[in-house]
């Protein structure tokens, strides 16, 4: 036979006798082939999340699911729930499974001794990891299922210091958002002009895979980010390596849980625009009819810890005064970071006539605010 044709045949060869081989080993726990691969993972990585199983072993959830229940009602595993997050379950393994698991390690070893008979198998196990990596990039329509190109992007940052707090990264701006702060340095991102010039998702994606191992991460910021679907492109950022950033308005507090809990996002930075009873006038809505509802569980969902974040504060002079800044600690108190930073005129605002507070009218701010929020700081601060 060709060698091109036997390559899918000698797969499912492979395939089909090392299922029969492990679930002839494993009948004596009670235990078939395809339950093998989530319980290694889960003794492996004490307290990993069902989504995180889902993730790393690139199976689709419902079969995850199935698998780790069985597990579960035999006994090999425990979900207890998380202590600072009630909706959380993390998985261990269970005494019973440290009395057979050194057996199923040494039934995996000869099991690899066996395939590696009279070959070079060192080199097969590298070459075999590079093409299941081409295959779950390019081959899985489930992995892949995103028309990007519906995406507006409306810029990207390659390099920056800045934006992730510690991490060298890229920044992607989204188009599009629901609030007018007159403040904000790019009225373009807001108003999206009719000759606006957007971004090809995936040009940045191929980017991004060049600078694997040079960036350490990329924020994803807006506009709004999560009024897109965003989602997507995230899962495809941080199935690539990187650490994710989103930065939002907090308007939209049930996506973002639902970002949160895809188990894509490593740090979230939630503006608070102003106090309560200023916060409409902030973010150019009209005062009638703003709601504070969803900005208030975006906090209030921040705060239970389940994902690192800050919440931050551009300070305007003619928005902000200290009171107001005392009466916004107040309110997202305990905060376990908390920023202050400088507005900067960008020359591209919504309204004109905003201005900044001195280096050292910020600093005095922050000093107030710490009596609050003793974890606040300043950002960004330059002389004006
Ligand atoms: S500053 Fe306000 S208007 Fe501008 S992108 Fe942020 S939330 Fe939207």
């Amino acid at each position: 036979m060709a060698e091109n044709s036997s390559f899918m045949l000698n797969l499912s060869i492979l395939y089909r006798n090392t299922q029969k081989y492990y679930d002839h080993v494993l009948a004596q726990y009670d235990m078939g082939s395809g339950q093998l691969i989530f319980l290694l993972y889960i003794n492996e990585h004490k307290g990993v999340t069902m989504q995180d199983v889902t993730n790393a072993t690139r199976v689709d959830k419902g079969t995850t699911t199935k698998s780790v229940t069985r597990l579960i009602d035999q006994g090999y595993v425990q979900a207890k729930q998380d202590e600072n997050d009630k909706r959380v379950k993390r998985l261990y393994t269970t005494d019973k499974v440290s009395k057979i698991v050194n057996d199923i390690y040494e039934y995996r070893n000869q099991c690899r001794a066996i395939l590696a008979e009279g070959n070079d198998f060192a080199s097969f196990e590298s070459l075999m990891a590079q093409v299941a990596e081409n295959s779950s990039e390019k081959l899985n329509p489930q992995e892949n299922p995103i028309d990007f190109s519906n995406l507006r992007i409306g810029g990207i940052q390659k390099m920056t210091l800045l934006d992730y707090p510690g991490k060298v990264a890229s920044t992607i701006f989204t188009a599009g958002c629901n609030f007018k702060c007159p403040f904000c340095h790019n009225r373009d991102l807001v108003f999206l002009p009719e000759d606006y010039e957007y971004y090809d998702p995936e040009e940045i994606m191929q980017y991004l895979e060049k600078r694997k191992g040079l960036l350490d991460g990329v924020c994803i910021s807006g506009g709004e980010p999560m009024l897109q679907d965003t989602l997507e492109l995230i899962k495809r950022i941080k199935k690539m390596g990187y650490l994710v950033k989103l930065d939002t308005n907090g308007s939209m507090p049930e996506k973002l849980q639902e970002y949160v809990e895809s188990g894509c996002i490593d740090y979230v930075a939630m503006d608070i625009k102003n106090c309560k009873e200023k916060y409409a006038e902030t973010v150019g809505m009209d005062a009638e009819s703003f709601s504070l509802e969803n900005i208030e569980k975006s906090v209030a969902f921040l705060k239970k810890g389940t994902v690192d974040y800050e919440f931050r504060t551009t300070v305007v002079k003619e928005l902000h005064t200290k009171e107001d800044l005392l009466a916004l600690a107040e309110w997202i108190k305990p905060a376990k970071k908390y920023y202050l930073q400088q507005f900067l005129d960008s020359g591209h605002l919504i309204q004109e006539g905003y201005s900044a507070y001195s280096a050292e009218e910020m600093n005095e701010l922050r000093d107030a605010v710490r009596q609050v929020i003793p974890a606040a700081e300043c950002r960004g601060l330059k002389e004006n």
